[in-house]
């Protein structure tokens, strides 16, 4: 079980946690929580290291920042103490959760069962684990990453082959857009992986799409639920392996993410290692870069056209103008527009079903809505828009599929064009 910032926000949400918990283990299942910071937690505590030191050591970062999960580690086994329940804490170190180095954005290597179940075996119910944290092979404290603590859930309950593995947060499950923005948005039964893995980095926030990676990988099959009300078997979202009538929806649902910026490279030359040199200065820079276009060639000469979010835009462009100072890389612009939005639709019926891009785009147009650059994967369409229109394509395209619907059975797609 994991439970997420607000989920344990103060004191009588991480009582109300404890009970979510003990009706599990009266249930006969020994369990392990994973809990993420109080809410508001880790920002506060990122503030206190960039207030600190300008170009902090992120070591010392990660020992800040994990800190918050030690308390609501910490509390929520007192929280089941006072029910009775035999619980401890677990810091990362203590599983232990071995990770990789790289600081703020490590990998977990492996998880030790042994400590742990040793203490299931002494009679303990509940194993509470600071999520978010791991320990590097230095014997450094180390994070996973903003969103951490989903992935520490999915990673122990693949260690422990737990039965079962529930994400709590302040959502009641997947939607088919975000409510906010699009009100007619219906929460999804189930969903396959890819097309969570696809929703999460297209700019879900509900799952950390590292852990649904892992969750893919392993076969742990994930139920996202609410923390703040009742729950049933039937309640929330799976996230689970495919199956076979998932594909009679052409699209699952359509996801957004405001914080988009595209840049072009005005007049590179057209030859082979040119992109080379771009991209991987930018991997270099730790730009993630998403969404790549180079326009027709004209006299050896072409622009390139990227994606990657707001925050990057600042080192791109001096990774960009490093590489040109250095003599490695000519062009005759950067030219940045920060003004834009990603609007995507995804789902695995796109393999078998023809049109969807089509629809997409007529869709789009008759909204008067410009696309900037495109791209497509075997089960997503994503387009590049001014920001703007953001919600008004969100919702036009929720309607023109039909995804109001979903909850109830499957829908054919009529894609209106043949
Ligand atoms: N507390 C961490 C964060 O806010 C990890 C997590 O909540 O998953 O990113
Ligand atoms: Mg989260």
């Amino acid at each position: 079980m994991k439970f997420g910032g607000t989920s344990v926000a103060d004191l009588d949400r991480i009582r109300f946690v404890a009970e979510r918990v003990a009706t599990e283990i009266s249930k006969g299942y020994d369990a392990i929580v994973v809990v993420s910071a109080m809410a508001g937690k880790t920002n506060e505590l990122i503030a206190s290291v960039t207030g600190s030191s300008t170009f902090y050591d992120a070591r010392e970062y990660d020992a800040v920042v994990s800190s918050g999960e030690n308390v609501t580690a910490g509390l929520l086994a007192l929280a089941l103490q006072e029910l009775d329940i035999p619980a401890r804490s677990w810091q990362g170190w203590q599983v232990p959760i071995r990770c990789s180095s790289a600081h703020a954005a490590a990998r977990i290597e492996s998880i030790s069962t042994v400590n742990i179940n040793l203490k299931f075996a002494e009679g303990m119910k509940a194993a509470v684990v600071a999520g978010f944290q791991g320990i590097s092979a230095e014997g450094r404290i180390t994070t996973l990453g903003r969103g951490g603590s989903d992935t520490t859930a999915v990673a122990l309950a693949a260690a422990f082959q737990a039965e079962q593995c529930h994400i709590y947060t302040d959502v009641d499950g997947v939607y088919t857009a975000d409510p906010r923005i699009c009100s007619k948005a219906q929460r999804l039964d189930r969903i396959s992986y890819e097309e969570m893995l696809e929703l999460a980095s297209l700019g879900a926030k509900v799952l950390q799409t590292r852990s649904i990676e892992l969750a893919m990988r392993n076969h742990v099959t994930l139920r996202v639920l609410s923390s703040f009300e009742s729950v049933s078997d039937a309640s929330g979202t799976l996230v689970c392996d495919e199956e076979k009538d998932m594909e009679s929806k052409v699209v699952a649902g359509v996801a957004h993410s405001r914080d988009e910026a595209k840049l072009t490279l005005i007049s590179v030359a057209d030859r082979p290692g040119i992109a080379a040199t771009i991209f991987g200065a930018l991997g270099e820079a730790g730009v993630n870069v998403d969404m790549i276009v180079q326009n027709i060639s004209e006299e050896g000469r072409t622009d390139m056209t990227f994606s990657c979010p707001t925050d990057q835009v600042f080192f791109a462009q001096r990774a960009l103008e490093c590489i040109k100072q250095d003599g490695i890389l000519n062009y005759s612009e950067l030219v940045a527009d920060t003004d834009v939005a990603k609007v995507s639709a995804v789902g695995i019926g796109m393999r078998s079903h023809t049109g969807v891009a089509a629809r997409m785009f007529k869709v789009l147009s008759e909204e008067g809505i410009n696309i900037k650059v495109i791209t497509t994967s075997e089960i997503k369409i994503s387009v590049l828009i001014e920001r703007k229109y953001m919600e008004l394509a969100v919702q036009s395209l929720h309607d023109a599929f039909h995804l109001e619907n979903v909850g109830a059975s499957a829908v054919e797609m009529d894609t209106g064009l043949c």
